[in-house]
């Protein structure tokens, strides 16, 4: 019989959690391995500790943001500078944005940090210091958190019973469940937010979504997942498929049994044998990083205790890396030859430091290659000692030069500190 207009199909049963039982054992399992097996993590342990639920939340909302795009690994220990230095959203909100950056230089994605203590203010100012409660709310009331975060921030900090879609998520609920369309597009991901919805654990939600995720971060990785270890093995169709699979596959098999599924891999792209388990979850094909190329000079001066001391100056309050400081660049246009890109840098440091910069007198030292999310970067390095003392004027770009030492502990990129 034909559906009532709006409503859609329930997906086919292989790639759903129908049966209860099977949902009782999946949570039972997931979660004794999580207990025997989880990493020791300093917001957990202050999300375990912590009775205050303003604390715990902030606790955790600082953790999920800084996990965002970065390894665990390179998190801890700017989680415990962070933690120590700004305990609470109180102490947060009262901080510049410089001093947020210095403290969040070499994690990435910098504008994570600014939107934190945006919030942290927003939090103070407008809802007297108190977190909202639900993941809704999260979502709907504090700037920069998104439908993850939230959901992050409510069941592992106040056991809301509601679920997270994250990578790692993605990656095991389409191995469970042989997920193989396109797994960022809006109809797999509606369908996993569902499914991570009515699986979580009623009784510990932030556990059972942890657990979930540190299966993907631990076990089931992208390239080798050691699915002989996983605990929910006897849950996974991609393994079953692995296992008692047709050894060649046919192709434009209707793999659910469902012609034209929306959630199988597509017909043209059926199951491939030699890559198992990882034939899930599937991707459309990334857009190609755009490339760009930058001059960079680096001015060094003698100090006042005869140590060399470097320009830098701060870049703008928004784009690309806004607010960190650098040294002097210019961006340059593709296929410049060498010759006129010493010259385009000249003229620009002649501009803007009034001194007689001549081409000639830039130093080649090397190209320095940093890659960000989107932008395939490479920077042109020159060098130019100065005899004197140059003095930019402040209204055109603040500026300063620092020791070696004074660099490191600026807010640069990692980029800068790579050239
Ligand atoms: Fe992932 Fe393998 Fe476990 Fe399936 S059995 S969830 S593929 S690790």
């Amino acid at each position: 019989a034909a559906l009532p207009a709006g409503t859609q199909a329930p997906p086919p049963t292989p790639h759903v959690f129908s049966d209860p039982a099977e949902i009782g054992a999946l949570r039972r399992n997931l979660l004794a391995w999580y207990d025997r097996c989880k990493r020791d993590l300093p917001w957990r342990t202050l999300a375990a500790t912590e009775t205050d639920a303003d604390r715990r939340a902030y606790a955790v909302w600082v953790s999920e943001i800084m996990l965002q795009q970065t390894q665990v690994a390179t998190v801890i220990d700017y989680y415990n500078r962070w933690m120590q230095k700004w305990p609470t959203l109180q102490a947060l909100a009262q901080a510049s944005l410089e001093e947020v950056n210095e403290l969040w230089a070499g994690l990435g994605y910098y504008s994570r940090g600014k939107r934190l203590q945006e919030a942290a203010k927003k939090v103070v100012s407008e809802l007297a210091g108190r977190m909202p409660r639900t993941a809704e709310d999260l979502q709907k009331l504090l700037p920069g958190v998104g439908r993850y975060t939230a959901g992050a921030i409510a069941s592992i900090s106040y056991g809301q019973a509601t679920g997270v879609v994250d990578g790692n998520v993605i990656r095991v609920l389409c191995r469970l469940r042989c997920i193989g369309a396109d797994s960022s597009s809006p109809a797999v991901i509606d369908q996993l937010w569902d499914m991570a919805n009515a699986l979580v654990d009623r009784s510990r939600p932030g556990d059972f979504n942890q657990a979930l995720m540190e299966l993907g971060a631990t076990v089931c990785v992208p390239k080798a997942p050691l699915c002989r270890e996983c605990p929910v093995k006897q849950h996974c169709r991609a393994q079953r498929r692995k296992l008692f699979g047709k050894p060649t596959p046919v192709p434009d098999v209707e793999d659910c049994g469902v012609g034209g599924c929306p959630l199988c891999p597509p017909a043209m792209e059926p199951w491939d044998s030699s890559l198992g388990v990882t034939n899930f979850p599937r991707k459309a094909a990334k857009k190609q990083p755009r490339v760009a190329r930058t001059a960079t000079c680096v001015l060094e001066r003698r100090g006042c205790h005869g140590a060399p001391e470097y320009l830098i100056v701060q870049r703008p309050s928004s784009g690309l890396l806004a607010g960190l400081w650098e040294f002097p660049s210019l961006p340059l246009d593709q296929d410049l030859q060498e010759e006129k890109q010493r010259e385009a840098l000249a003229d620009h440091l002649r501009a803007w430091t009034g001194w007689p910069v001549v081409a000639g007198g830039l130093r080649f030292v090397g190209e320095v290659v940093h890659i960000f999310s989107h932008i395939h970067q490479t920077y042109v390095v020159y060098s130019l000692p100065l005899d004197g003392d140059v003095t930019l004027d402040p209204a055109l770009t603040p500026s300063r030069w620092v020791t070696e030492e004074e660099f490191h502990a600026s807010a640069v990129s990692t980029a800068m500190k790579k050239v």
